[in-house]
């Protein structure tokens, strides 16, 4: 029988193996809300080494929360193209507004989870790593080491309850709510650095000894899930328009939706089935002799897409839209797959490529 997890063994081991992260307050240091926050946001659904460069460029335009609120949305929206999932970057913008106009960040996870982009996760997040309250914030890495320790072998998403009165239990730990913020982001590091998804270091782990999974030498195998269904494909195609001067037809995607708010080459509908040539070019911007430079395929959460990209040169552009120099393109909101086709059509593209 493993013997139980113990808070004060996992904050000795951080002690002595904590990450550096640009967002994570030194040793003994107090934490900054805003960067907590930055952070957490931009690490929702996006990995750590993903997020590094982002952070420091959003700090170096925005040093204070209050720089962020102050400045335009497509500004913001502009730095964080590349990132994805860019509903996250309008719920940035409005949430930073709403929390200068308060005077800082709440102290208080149901007040930080009533704010835009803030969920029941960045909440326990927010409230634990910033601010010292007692909560486990149970993202990916952490549901891992919980499912291992506590050989939680139902599938996930079924097994979130018995997770959550796994985080509910060790979260009750005296020590761990002495050291709420150590303990959140000790979980953190032992997840991402020895409970590793495929192949545990349980020798190096301070919970070897209470580990039930390790113990029934099921651990690699944990967490368990049901299979995705496949994900659906989807097709359009994509035109860059140049003018004699060097000038870029682009749109402006609606605000709410998929790559809300962010700028685009224009093109079809995204839909189930691929689109003949002259079917594409019947929505093409204005008639051209268009040149077919090849796909383009990029994976979004819920489906694949696969853009032909054309290309035109004209002398004059009419059509909706607006007009970008094409010198100019690196400082537009263009999301990653619109970055896509735009280096196919300049020649220097990956054909296929992932989100993230
Ligand atoms: Fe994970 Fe192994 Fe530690 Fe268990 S003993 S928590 S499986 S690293």
């Amino acid at each position: 029988m493993p013997n139980e997890p113990s808070i004060a063994a996992l904050l000795a081991w951080y002690d002595g193996n904590r990450r550096s992260l640009p967002w994570r307050a030194g040793s003994g240091e107090a934490a900054d809300p805003y960067r907590v926050w930055l952070s957490e946001i931009m690490l929702q659904q996006t990995t750590v080494a993903a997020v590094i460069p982002y952070f420091a460029r959003f700090l170096t335009r925005f040093p204070t929360l209050a720089a962020l609120a102050a400045a335009p949305l497509d500004e913001v929206l502009a730095l964080w193209a590349g990132l994805g999932y860019y509903a996250r970057a309008r719920n940035l913008h409005a949430c930073a507004r709403l929390v200068a106009e308060a005077g800082g960040f709440p102290a208080d996870p149901r007040a930080l989870r009533a704010l835009p982009g803030i969920g029941a996760y960045t909440a326990t997040a927010i409230g634990a790593i910033a601010f010292g309250l007692p909560g486990i914030p149970l993202d990916g890495n952490v549901e891992r080491v919980l499912a291992r320790l506590f050989a939680i072998a139902t599938p996930l998403p079924a097994a979130r309850p018995a997770l959550r009165a796994a985080a509910l239990h060790l979260g009750a730990d005296p020590a761990a709510i002495a050291r709420a913020s150590d303990t959140a982001q000790a979980l953190f590091d032992l997840g991402a650095g020895i409970c590793t998804p495929t192949n545990p270091d349980c020798p190096r782990c301070p919970w070897q000894a209470a580990c039930a999974g390790h113990a029934a030498g099921i651990a690699a195998s944990l967490p368990r899930r049901l299979a995705k269904p496949a994900r659906p494909r989807r097709f359009g195609a994509q035109f860059w328009l140049i003018d004699a001067t060097g000038r870029v037809l682009l749109r402006r995607r609606p605000a709410r939706g998929l790559l809300g708010g962010m700028s685009e080459l224009p093109g079809t509908p995204w839909r189930p089935e691929p689109w003949t040539r002259a079917e594409a070019l019947a929505q093409a911007p204005m008639p051209a002799a268009w040149y077919h430079h090849g796909e383009v395929s990029h994976v979004f959460t819920h489906f694949a897409l696969t853009l032909g990209v054309f290309s035109a040169t004209v002398s004059c552009i009419e059509a909706d839209g607006y007009l970008c120099p094409s010198a100019a393109l690196a400082a537009e909101a263009l999301p990653s797959v619109m970055r896509k086709c735009v280096a196919l059509a300049q020649g220097n593209a990956p054909m296929t490529g992932k989100r993230r």
